[in-house]
Order: C-alpha cells, then sequence, then structure tokens
C-alpha cells in the first residue's frame, strides 16, 4: 500500500465542522468578543461534563495549571511532586509559583507515576516539605486518584489533577463505580487544555474544575489581574466604577470566540471519545501478541469504558527506525515524553540521567501512533501495516 491517496497522517489533529465554523462567526457578529455569555456557558457545560460543581475557564492548559497551584499554595522552598513522563508544563507550574519540583518515577507497565514510589518518597519526608502533588492521566489512562488522595491526606498535601488527556476517561473506584477524571471528588482541582491536539480544540485554552466554591472564587479573581468589584469583598467602595486590586493577578482569560468553539465541539466529545476507544481496540488487536512490540498495561474494562486515549503509545527496542520510517511513509508519529528531569532547563537543578530509571527506559523505547476522531480505518491499516514492517 502507498500513502499517495492519504496524505499526511499526523500523531493528533482537530476536527473543525461546519457547525463549529458557525458557532464562531456567530460570536464574531454578537456584542462580545472576549468576557461575554459564551465564556460562562462554555464553564457551565463543562463543569456538568466532567460532573465538577465548577469550571473556571482560562487562556490555556499552562495557565491552568499556573493558577492552580498559586490557589493551592507552595511557600518558597517548598517541593511539589510531578511525574518525568508529562509534558513540561506539569512541573513548571510549580516554578512559576516559587516552588521546587520533585519528580517520581513512573511505573513502567502502566506509563503512570507510581504510586507506591509516592507514598515511600512521603514516608521519608519532613513535615511541611511537600505542599502538593500534581498526578498526570497520561495518554487518558487515569491516576488511582483515590488511593492517592488517601496517601495525600496522610501527609496534608493537595492534589491537583493535570487531566489535559482525559476528558470524558474515567477510573473505577473501589466500590466501583466510574469516577471521571477531573470531577474532583479525591483531587481539590484539575485542569484540561483546549489546545488543537487535544479531544476539544479551542485554538488555545484550558480549564480548571473544582469542588470547593472558595477556591472557584479565587481563581476567578487571580484570572483578571488579581481585581475585584465584589461589593462584599471591597476594603473601600466609592461608586459603581470601583475595584480593587487585592493580589497580583494575571490576564489569563478565555475569549467569547475560544469558547463558543469550545462549546460546539464539546458537544461532540462523546462521539469523538467512542471512536478513539475503537481505534485503539483495532492497535490492540494489531500489536498485543507480538513480542516486538510492548503496549500499555490496560485491562479489557478500561479500553472500553474508561480510557481517554489523548494517546496510543508503543514501545519498540528500534524506536529510531521505527520513527524515522514511518516519517518516509508521511506517519507522523511522536514522542511522549523526553522526561522533564532531563531537560537542560530542570538539569540545572541537579537532576540526571539514572535519577528516575524506569522514567528513561520508557523514554528510549516509546513512540506514540495516529490517535484522533477523524483516522479513517485505510489510514490505521496503513499505519499498522507500516509498522509491521519496520518492527520484523
Ligand atoms: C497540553 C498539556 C498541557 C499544557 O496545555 P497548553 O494548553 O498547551 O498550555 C499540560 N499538561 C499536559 C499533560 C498536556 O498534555
Amino acid at each position: 500500500m502507498s500513502n499517495k491517496t492519504m496524505g499526511p497522517i499526523p500523531y493528533g489533529t482537530q476536527h473543525i465542522t461546519e457547525e463549529d465554523i458557525e458557532a464562531v462567526t456567530e460570536t464574531l457578529k454578537a456584542d462580545y468578543l472576549t468576557q461575554g455569555p459564551k465564556v460562562t456557558d462554555f464553564e457551565e457545560a463543562f463543569a456538568d461534563y466532567i460532573g465538577s460543581d465548577y469550571a473556571v475557564a482560562v487562556s490555556n492548559g499552562t495557565a491552568a495549571l499556573h493558577l492552580g497551584v498559586l490557589a493551592l499554595g507552595v511557600e518558597p522552598g517548598q517541593k511539589v511532586i510531578t511525574t518525568p513522563i508529562t509534558f513540561s508544563a506539569s512541573a513548571n507550574c510549580v516554578r512559576y509559583a516559587g516552588g521546587e519540583v520533585d519528580f517520581v518515577d513512573i511505573d513502567p507497565e502502566t506509563f503512570l507515576i507510581d504510586l507506591d514510589l509516592v507514598e515511600r518518597k512521603l514516608r521519608d519526608s519532613e513535615l511541611g516539605e511537600y505542599a502538593g502533588i500534581i498526578p498526570v492521566d497520561f495518554t487518558g489512562l487515569a491516576v488511582d486518584i483515590e488511593r492517592l488522595r488517601s496517601i495525600a491526606d496522610q501527609y496534608g498535601l493537595w492534589i491537583l489533577e493535570d487531566a489535559c488527556h482525559a476528558p470524558g476517561g474515567s477510573f473505577e473506584n473501589s466500590e466501583g463505580e466510574a469516577v471521571n477524571c477531573g470531577d474532583c471528588r479525591y483531587a481539590e482541582a484539575a485542569i484540561f487544555s483546549f489546545h488543537p491536539v487535544k479531544h476539544i480544540a479551542a485554538g488555545e485554552g484550558g480549564m480548571i474544575t473544582t469542588n470547593s466554591e472558595e477556591l472557584k472564587k479565587q481563581l476567578d479573581i487571580l484570572r483578571t489581574h488579581g481585581i475585584t468589584k465584589e461589593p462584599e469583598r471591597l476594603q473601600e467602595n466609592h461608586g459603581g466604577w470601583y475595584y480593587e486590586m487585592q493580589q497580583l493577578g494575571y490576564n489569563y482569560r478565555l475569549t467569547d470566540i475560544q469558547s463558543s468553539l469550545g462549546l460546539s465541539q464539546l458537544k461532540r466529545a462523546d462521539e469523538g471519545l467512542l471512536r478513539r476507544r475503537r481505534i485503539a481496540k483495532k492497535y490492540d488487536l494489531a500489536f498485543s501478541d507480538l513480542d516486538t512490540i510492548t503496549t500499555q498495561k490496560v485491562s479489557e474494562n478500561e479500553r472500553d469504558n474508561h480510557h481517554g486515549f489523548h494517546l496510543y503509545v508503543i514501545q519498540v527496542d528500534n524506536r529510531k527506525e521505527v520513527y524515522d520510517y514511518l516519517r518516509k511513509h508521511q506517519i507522523y508519529s511522536q514522542i511522549h515524553y523526553i522526561p522533564v528531569h532531563l531537560l537542560p532547563y530542570y538539569r540545572q537543578f541537579g537532576w540526571n540521567k539514572g535519577d528516575f530509571p524506569k522514567a528513561e527506559q520508557y523514554y528510549e523505547r516509546c513512540i506514540s501512533l495516529p490517535m484522533y476522531p477523524t483516522l479513517t480505518d485505510e489510514q490505521q491499516e496503513f499505519v499498522i501495516e507500516k509498522v509491521l514492517d519496520v518492527v520484523e
């Protein structure tokens, strides 16, 4: 099979429909381009979809992480734990807020942060050494956040769930209930991104979910320069124009234009998720019995009912060869991720090769295959064929 008729196949891409275009066009013709009704509509619809009490829209996922850490709090010198196998933003937000980043190695089978190692690290810690933890539902597979909650509670840590890969994903708790990623049953807050490669595209965009009214209010204020106009929060009041800037905030607002796109996309989120799970099942069937390919350890129930499948990752010994061969056939796979502790910025804090061996071994062999709802069966079969060509 050749790729002449199929064109380039990326690892992920957005899907924009006529309905999306109409929604954005309507906003462009309306009264507000930003801070209008679409932002609130999007927040409410998103909270409803995820199952949290509140959602606060911000300009991107990184801004969501930044405000999340600021609102939950980290003192200078205090540490926050995350996984080395994530996008660097999951760690950077701690630095923005003046804290120190610490990492815990991954479970080599699920690729998620290893909760046994989290527990061990905290058991050896001093009182107040750690402020919080940022678990990442990497690839769309949920961290066991129920267990993480009980660990965090023993040491007084907050949890900020990075659910960028997992909108619509869930996990089964000890009661057998499906708990949505980011619904904040076990976490103080969770964050999402609406970058075009994520499930729901807004161009740029982010969301923080929480069940705490106080946290929601604080996030609202931080998102808009630290300014409040709410009468009950003011120290003085000079009249209708009066506002107070009570803390150092940011301009992290999402526009109405972006919100109307996000809102329109959200309507198709479940459809997209089902398609992602079907694609995963087909990859599993093609690869799971091969000695040359290692797939993520995911049960059938997780795969068919819970996984968010932002990514479909396989591990191979000849990773660079696979990457280059696919590229030659216009299949643009990607590597998720270079371990964060090995990035030059983080090495300056003393992190080095060998610090998190499981994450490093994972990185040597991982490759993310095309995974997005509009990937056709024909394209996927072509991808599978080319992968099999080069691993055998
Ligand atoms: C995309 C992503 C982010 C950052 O989101 P942006 O909207 O690009 O700022 C953070 N964490 C993870 C795991 C992501 O995949």
